[in-house]
């Protein structure tokens, strides 16, 4: 092979869409000797996907990104048929992030007929995400599970924009005895704050602007908290103020609780999160901010 075609090859990733030439890959570089860094993404990618793509360059020898919309973590009026679909570009923009190795499936191959199992993680589950979407994180759980078997990494790289999201999934790994290490990685935003989402193409441009409510709720949060106040209620009604202020937001939930188990605070002593989920037009959007 000459130095140019090397150099073509390397500018798009290898796809592939089945389990078992998944598996083949991974063992054949864990063969090798390589250290494999998995993100797990549903596509539409952008920089805060690049960002988990990135961290996994910088502590692993091979990256592999998954893509794959997942059915099972979308309620029945949830909006899983026009969940933005765009594959060619997602793989232009991971070759010019030197991944290597997509695992693109379909559903019939991630969930063939007649798969029953589910994993169900319980307690960190239930408040806040799990109550508005009943049914999410079960999903979540046995995907990620399933993804984590199909592609055997030493490490997974998780976004904190989904913060429910990864302490299910640190739960699922001590429980399960799954042996892989999980990072999670921060939020990446907008100049003018909007966490980056895939999601984000829903809204319109008044909508966009009316979005920016969230990260503006959970900067008063952190500026509250800065200033010395501990009354989580009173962050909570600070933030809520924030969102309605901005006008046809409609609020899921605001909470200020506990990092770990997402309890719900009145005062502020151990390290705290801030959480907000909120619809604005007919796209749900979710952010959070350590405090
Ligand atoms: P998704 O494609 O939305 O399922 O996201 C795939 C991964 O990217 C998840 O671990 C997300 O938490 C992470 N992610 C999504 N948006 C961001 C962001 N703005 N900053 C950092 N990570 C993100």
């Amino acid at each position: 092979m000459t130095p140019s075609t090397q150099q073509t090859d390397r500018s798009q990733p290898l796809v592939v869409t089945t389990i078992d030439e998944a598996r083949r890959q991974i063992m054949q570089a864990r063969g090798a000797g390589r250290k494999i860094g998995l993100v797990p993404t549903m596509g539409a990618l952008h920089a805060g996907h690049l960002s988990l793509v990135n961290a996994s360059r910088r502590e692993c020898d091979l990256t592999v990104v998954t893509i794959f919309v997942n059915p099972t973590q979308f309620g029945p009026n949830e909006d899983y048929s026009r969940y933005p679909r765009t594959l060619e570009s997602d793989l232009k923009l991971l070759g010019e992030h030197q991944v290597e190795l997509v695992f693109a499936p379909t559903v019939d191959q991630m969930y063939p007929a007649g798969s029953t199992t589910f994993v169900e993680v319980g307690a960190v589950a239930e408040p806040l995400e799990g109550v508005r979407r009943p049914g999410h994180f079960r999903g979540v759980a046995t995907i990620v599970l399933k993804l984590f078997n199909a592609v055997p990494a030493d490490v997974a790289f998780f976004g904190q924009k989904d913060y429910q999201q990864s302490l299910v999934i640190r739960r699922m790994v001590a429980d399960l005895d799954v042996p892989i290490l999980i990072r999670v990685c921060p939020i990446i935003r907008e100049p003018d704050g909007l966490a980056m989402s895939s999601r984000n193409v829903y809204l319109s441009a008044d909508e966009r602007r009316r979005a920016l409510s969230l990260s503006q709720s959970l900067r008063k949060a952190t500026e509250l908290v800065g200033g010395g106040e501990r009354n989580a209620a009173l962050i909570r009604e600070a933030m809520k103020k924030v969102l309605d202020a901005a006008g046809g937001v409609e609020i899921d939930y605001v909470a200020v609780a506990d990092r770990d188990t997402l309890q719900e605070l009145e005062q502020l002593k151990e390290p705290a999160v801030a959480l907000v989920a909120a619809r604005v037009g007919t796209t749900r959007l979710i952010d959070n901010e350590l405090l």
